[in-house]
């Protein structure tokens, strides 16, 4: 699951996603706690009118999908601390799926760290913000998953690489090194 998969299924702006700007340093990675819950059912249940919380997410992953609630540079609120939650985006992964669902996750996290040039250490817990036991099915062995995510780093690279191989790309950047575009001759 990469992240252009993610199903996008924005919140309206309310108290679960305020607007606030994000530009953020930290991935968190929860369990949802919730041994039934689909991605599907997970997203249902931030627009239930019973649901008043403030608490959110922005990605949510099962064995079979995965979906954005709130955008990447908006603020959500789940690390249980200011500063987790004006860093870090939260990713939900669901109990009810087990390892499909860490697969899925482990993929689209290798993604996104790619996407940043980012290494395995801006991946942290739930727990190591506010203490909570989350994510409470991975916690006990957190040092195998990092290191499914450092080891789908380097296959998606090589993959990446490996498609481009028999092609020419030439980059092109502007003045400040920002990427404008590729060329594939
Ligand atoms: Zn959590």
């Amino acid at each position: 699951m990469k992240y252009n998969e993610v199903i996008k299924r924005h919140l309206n702006i309310n108290k679960k996603r305020t607007g606030k700007k994000l530009d953020f340093r930290w991935i968190t990675v929860h369990n949802t706690g919730n041994p039934k819950s689909s991605a599907d059912n997970e997203r249902r249940w931030l627009d239930n009118p019973e649901n008043t919380t403030s608490t959110g997410w922005h990605i949510v992953v099962d064995g079979k999908e995965a979906i954005e609630a709130v955008p990447l540079d908006e603020i959500a609120y789940h690390a249980g601390t200011g500063e987790g939650n004006s860093t870090s985006i939260g990713i939900e992964i669901c109990d009810s799926a087990g390892a499909a669902a860490e697969k899925q996750a482990v993929e689209l996290i290798a993604d996104l760290l790619i996407r940043k040039n980012w290494g395995i250490d801006k991946v942290r817990t739930h727990k190591s913000w506010s203490g909570k036991i989350c994510p409470h099915l991975i916690l006990p062995r957190w040092n195998q998953f990092t290191k499914e995510i450092e080891e789908e780093i380097k296959k998606q690279k090589s993959l990446s690489g490996a498609d481009s191989s028999s092609k020419k790309e030439i980059e092109l950047f502007d003045k400040s090194g920002n990427l404008l575009g590729k060329i594939i001759l």
